[in-house]
């Protein structure tokens, strides 16, 4: 039987590359190897009106001097790669979406490589986990955190606590571990099924066909329950998993303006 759904179709929007030892998403595993991993948003038509799921690097982290140094250089982190064709509003602009139109925003946590774009997105509500928030606000909560990013009085949080579902086909899983907030999607398409999105509870396809915990886990415990959970959901459902920092796959998907419907 089919479930029902109001999701009509799923847009995998490419937003750039992030130059990684493979550590950071492999723990402890393959830091001779330098990554070139892309990283993904989604855009969901809705029977209630465009829904983005997680929200790109801002750019303006890599073209300003100042800025760059402080969110990169000086953590002896390579900026990434935000090429004209990633810009999100290049993407939306090809789809005949504006930022105007998105009025429901869903992160899978803060991290900078997930909530570039909020400035232009402060019209919308914005959902995250409540831990997530937590851990974001604090004084220190980690290089990958990129508090200019976020800490806008003028963000119209929306804080959620384990698993919820936002509309019917559209539910999100507590999948902390990589951090205290971390959240995945399940979505169902009315012609494709199911489809999981695990974000950065696994960033490559090794990490869930041989269990390896992210490179950055508040709690290994819970990081290594959350790829337990998906590849479970992912056999039972007989889900389609899109991967988010996956170099390999990215290459395989069907990328906006086309989508999956
Ligand atoms: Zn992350």
């Amino acid at each position: 039987m089919t479930p029902a759904t109001d999701i009509r179709r799923l847009f995998v929007l490419l937003c750039g590359y992030e130059i990684l030892p493979k550590t950071i998403s492999t723990r402890g595993q393959g830091a001779r190897f330098i990554l070139s991993e892309p990283v993904c948003a989604y855009l969901l038509d809705t029977a209630s009106g465009w829904v983005l799921l997680d929200a790109g690097m801002n750019p303006e982290n890599i073209t300003d001097p100042a800025r760059r140094e402080a969110a990169f250089g000086r953590h002896g982190m390579t900026p990434p790669v935000i090429r004209a064709p990633h810009r999100l509003e290049t993407q939306l602009d090809q789809i005949g979406v504006r930022f105007a139109d998105i009025g429901h925003v869903i992160l899978s946590h803060l991290h900078f490589d997930h909530c570039g774009y909020l400035g232009h997105l402060r019209h919308a509500r914005i959902s995250v986990q409540r831990r997530e928030h937590a851990q974001a606000f604090e004084a220190d909560p980690g290089v990958a955190y990129i508090r200019s990013d976020y800490d806008d009085p003028a963000i119209r949080w929306d804080l959620r606590d384990g698993d919820w579902s936002a509309m019917p086909g559209l539910h999100l899983l507590d999948t902390h571990g990589h951090t205290d907030g971390h959240q995945s999607a399940l979505l169902h398409l009315p012609g494709t099924g199911p489809i999981l999105l695990p974000f950065d509870a696994g960033d490559l396809r090794e990490n869930f066909t041989q269990e390896l915990l992210p490179g950055e886990c508040r709690d290994e415990h819970a990081a290594l329950a959350a790829i337990r959970r998906l590849k479970r959901l992912e056999h039972d459902l007989g889900a389609s998993m899109l991967l988010f920092h996956d170099p390999v796959e990215i290459q395989q998907m069907r990328l906006a303006p086309e989508y999956y419907d």
